[in-house]
């Protein structure tokens, strides 16, 4: 089932930022009460802040994770502005060898904070590195090959590491021993979305209403980078179509226009829906497979579609693949197959 369907690529949250995401930066929450939504998160956070501070000690380690977009780089950069430090950013990937991470480390003052996204994706040689200088900070370095090699260690000053990943899994076990804090990162509820939608419109000048924004919210995936992508996309509609002002009428029409239904699934969430049902009988179905057959790759549909569509309640993942619920039959309007009636699935709308 190779049908055709565009993906808006503003609904796709990559890790890596996109040119449209440097007006992005101006949009990030500076203070821990800008900082819509979490929590619980934000609440921990606080009690570690003000201890470390009441010591006059540097933050213990941190790890976040979560889906990408959640706010992962924007807290870490709170945490610099809370303590009063500079904060160096990089990721996994970019750290190819462990000189790169001994360049970055003894070029860290005292108290800074060093956030590593993708934090996962480090190699195993550079990860050997990264132990000793989190626990003792210090780095032990080889000089010289074979018999006359020697180890020396250079001590660094005390720093924060702040990990970020998508993935807390794909963690190795000795690396997320040595975070003394780990953070969880969920999906943000449609009022919290509505909430950052105001305030980015508030900076960026464009007229909303209340409703409006509500409006928007709801297509976001509980994630504030697609909300601020769809506010910035929206706006240009509006002015388009309208008199420039965002309003409920116009919003809905705009999510209609960029094909997102009433409950923020796109046509990529729907076919993946509809290939489950119409292919393989409403699953399970293996995650390869259904990426074979929808011609997307496996990560898209993992990372993307998979959390949505499971928060929604419309998909399962089960030990023998992926099933849709009867929630999605209702959703597609398609006849829900008598099974649904036998067994007491259990399922129950969020609606
Ligand atoms: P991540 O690092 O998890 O991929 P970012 O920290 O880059 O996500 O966040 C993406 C964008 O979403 C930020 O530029 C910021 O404008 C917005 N954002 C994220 N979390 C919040 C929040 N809690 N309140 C307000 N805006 C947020």
């Amino acid at each position: 089932m190779n049908q055709e369907y565009t993906v808006d690529p503003s609904r796709l949250v990559s890790p890596d930022m996109t040119p449209a995401d440097t007006e992005e930066v101006s949009l990030r929450p500076k203070t821990l009460d800008d900082y819509v939504g979490q929590e619980k998160a934000k609440g921990n956070l606080k009690v570690y802040l003000r201890a470390a501070q009441q010591r006059g000690e540097p933050m213990d380690h941190i790890l976040l994770y979560g889906p990408p977009g959640l706010g992962k780089t924007t807290l870490a950069g709170i945490v610099a502005q809370e303590m009063g430090v500079q904060i160096r950013i990089t990721s996994g990937p970019a750290i190819e060898k462990p000189g790169d991470l001994a360049a970055l480390l003894t070029n860290l003052q005292e108290g800074d904070i060093l956030f590593i996204d993708e934090i996962h994706r480090l190699s195993r040689q550079v990860e050997e590195v990264l132990y000793p200088a989190l626990e003792d900070f210090a780095l032990d370095i080889m000089i010289g090959k074979g018999p006359s090699a020697q180890s020396i260690r250079i001590n660094l000053p005390r720093f924060t590491l702040v990990g970020a990943t998508t993935r807390a899994g794909q963690l190795t076990g000795p690396l997320r021993d040595r975070f003394g804090i780990l953070l969880k990162l969920e999906p943000y509820s449609p009022r919290e979305l509505g909430r950052i939608i105001l305030r980015s419109a508030g900076i960026l000048g464009v007229p909303i209403t209340e409703e409006g924004a509500l409006e928007l919210a709801r297509c976001a995936r509980g994630t504030p980078r697609i909300a601020n992508r769809m506010l910035k996309r929206v706006r240009d509609f509006a002015t388009v179509q309208g008199d420039g002002t965002i309003d409920e009428e116009t919003a809905i029409a705009a999510r209609k226009w960029m094909d997102i239904d009433e409950l923020g699934l796109d046509e990529l969430d729907r076919s993946v829906l509809r290939a489950i049902i119409e292919m393989y009988g409403g699953g399970p179905v293996g995650l390869e497979t259904l990426a074979a057959a929808l011609g997307e790759e496996s990560v898209t549909l993992e990372d993307i579609c998979e959390p949505y569509l499971m928060q929604m309640g419309m998909l399962t993942r089960t030990p023998r693949g992926r099933c849709v619920t009867r929630l999605a039959y209702e959703h597609l309007h398609m006849a829900v197959p008598k099974r649904f009636d036998d067994e007491d699935s259990g399922q129950t709308s969020m609606f």
